[in-house]
């Protein structure tokens, strides 16, 4: 019996060659970790000043597919996702409500570990608080001062980016569109706005501040994450993600902040996920086309059927979301799920299919050979629907015996491992289902061809289709489309 090529499980063991499209320099670039078998990620995580919008999540999701990959193919992986819980518009909205910054954000720091678990995304290892790592920063300022990168005016600290010459590199901002020497206090602005930028920013009556020896005051956002990445991973690790609005300034800043600081490289591949916009046009409150993951949840969306939606677009591609794409995604998803219900309860006759091993082989292939490609995604799923095509047929045909069941089942765990889209395999249809088959198995050898057909109605409005065929009745369970109120 051969129904787990050894060979083929060898390949699928072995690192492949991984190719990732790196920010840093424009082009796809073979992924060797710093340490052999052992990557260091890095991935911006939520400001928490209101719930993540399903924008954030698809930058999460991609963050989430990457490390599953990378732990598919053999990789240890550590990583690290930062809480922003100390920012301008966190200390806008606690006053506002007349809450204090801590109680301000605990609440969507739950509500974020809340849905990132609905999601189905693995958890980070460590998730650093800005808040708890003042030291640290405080002490990375400390040094681009001694370095002369950094000055202070006016009580404040800026990072003077006419000291780092290679800055604008990740954004390809040419130097003479850089304006050194004006200031800028805000965390976020244009690409054009290329200004040195504050590292510590002076106590300001009202607003939360810490006593330091820059003296009273709060950190801007990107010494946060230059503070907490290399506290974590190292002064120069392997992997660190975000949107692409992250791209200018946040990590641009970053850069220039810890090279400034250590003279080693920072990151060695960056990469990005391109936006999700929502019904051909961005999103945003003001237009009302906002939703986090508790509006869809609400509406009837399955997490799941939405987290197929969000991974199954290349990261590299805008997405642009509508209900109609969600309830495409729910009906594919359905189709995967549908072939892990009938392999995993139906009882299959002694033996096995040389040619489901083939089927199987070709399929893990051409998925991992998909993803090792800059995680091409599509064809990846191509892999996985192009299988479940094959199989149905064989299944049509009476050709699967249940050592081929055994493979399936082995390797629909694996590409779920990727992309953890699946229940818990099913076990068996709730009994009361089973009984009603028996009766009406029953009834049609009786020749009680009304009781036979009720039940079969009946049946098919529960979701199971039966199929009588020479062998005796086999039950497909089939999915009604699912249509979201809008
Ligand atoms: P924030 O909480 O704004 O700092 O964002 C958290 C993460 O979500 C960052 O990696 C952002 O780049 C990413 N992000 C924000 N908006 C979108 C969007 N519309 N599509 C994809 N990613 C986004
Ligand atoms: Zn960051």
């Amino acid at each position: 019996m051969r129904f787990i090529d050894s060979q083929e499980r060898c390949f699928h063991n072995k690192k492949a060659m991984i190719r990732f499209f790196n920010t840093l320099s424009g082009r796809l670039e073979v992924f060797e970790p710093l340490r052999p078998g052992e990557v260091r990620l890095y991935t911006c995580g939520p400001t928490v000043y209101d719930y993540a919008h399903i924008g954030n999540f698809r930058a999460y999701i991609f963050e989430d597919l990457l490390k599953r990959f990378l732990l598919y193919s053999g990789y240890r992986v550590f990583h690290v996702m930062n809480i922003t819980d100390v920012d301008d518009k966190t200390i806008r909205n606690s006053q506002a409500q007349g809450l204090t910054l801590a109680e301000y954000t605990q609440k969507y720091i739950n509500a974020f570990f809340e849905d990132i678990k609905v999601l189905n995304i693995l958890p980070a290892d460590v998730y650093p608080r800005a808040t708890e790592h003042i030291p640290e920063m405080v002490n990375l300022i400390k040094i681009l001062l001694a370095k002369g990168f950094a000055y202070e005016k006016d009580g404040s600290i800026y990072y003077s980016i006419a000291r780092f010459p290679s800055y604008g590199q990740l954004a390809k901002i040419k130097p003479e569109e850089l304006k050194p020497g004006a200031r800028l206090e805000a965390d976020e602005y244009e690409k054009e706005r290329a200004h040195d930028f504050v590292l510590w920013k002076k106590r300001k009556e009202g607003e939360p501040f810490w006593e330091t020896e820059l003296g009273p005051g709060r950190p801007g956002w990107h010494i946060e994450c230059s503070a907490m990445s290399m506290k974590y991973l190292g002064e120069t690790f392997d992997l660190h993600c975000g949107g692409v609005d992250n791209i200018f300034p946040h990590h641009e800043n970053e850069i220039a902040q810890s090279e400034a600081a250590t003279g080693k490289p920072f990151v060695r591949y960056w990469l990005h996920c391109h936006h999700l916009i929502v019904e051909g046009e961005k999103m945003s409150k003001s237009k009302g086309n906002f939703y986090t993951l508790r509006d869809l949840l609400n509406r009837g969306v399955d997490p799941l059927a939405l987290r197929f939606l969000l991974l199954s677009t290349h990261y590299r591609k805008t997405l642009n979301f509508t209900f109609e794409a969600l309830e495409q995604a729910t009906a594919s998803l359905q189709r995967l799920r549908d072939f892990q219900i009938e392999i995993e309860t139906r009882t299959f006759p002694e033996g096995y299919n040389e040619e489901v091993n083939q089927i199987i082989s070709l399929a893990r292939k051409e998925f991992k050979e998909g993803l090792s490609d800059d995680l091409n995604i599509s064809l990846a799923l191509s892999a996985v629907f192009s299988l479940i095509r094959k199989v149905n047929l064989l299944l049509q045909q009476g050709q699967i015996k249940n050592n081929d069941i055994l493979a399936l089942k082995e390797w629909l765990k694996e590409i779920d491992q990727v992309l953890g889209v699946l229940p818990p395999p099913p076990k068996a249809l709730p009994e009361e289902i089973m009984a009603k088959i028996r009766l009406r198995e029953r009834a049609r050898q009786e020749k009680n061809y009304a009781l036979a057909d009720r039940l079969r109605q009946e049946l098919l409005e529960q979701g199971i289709l039966l199929e009588d065929t020479r062998e005796g009745t086999r039950w497909k369970i089939i999915s009604p489309k699912k249509t979201f109120p809008q």
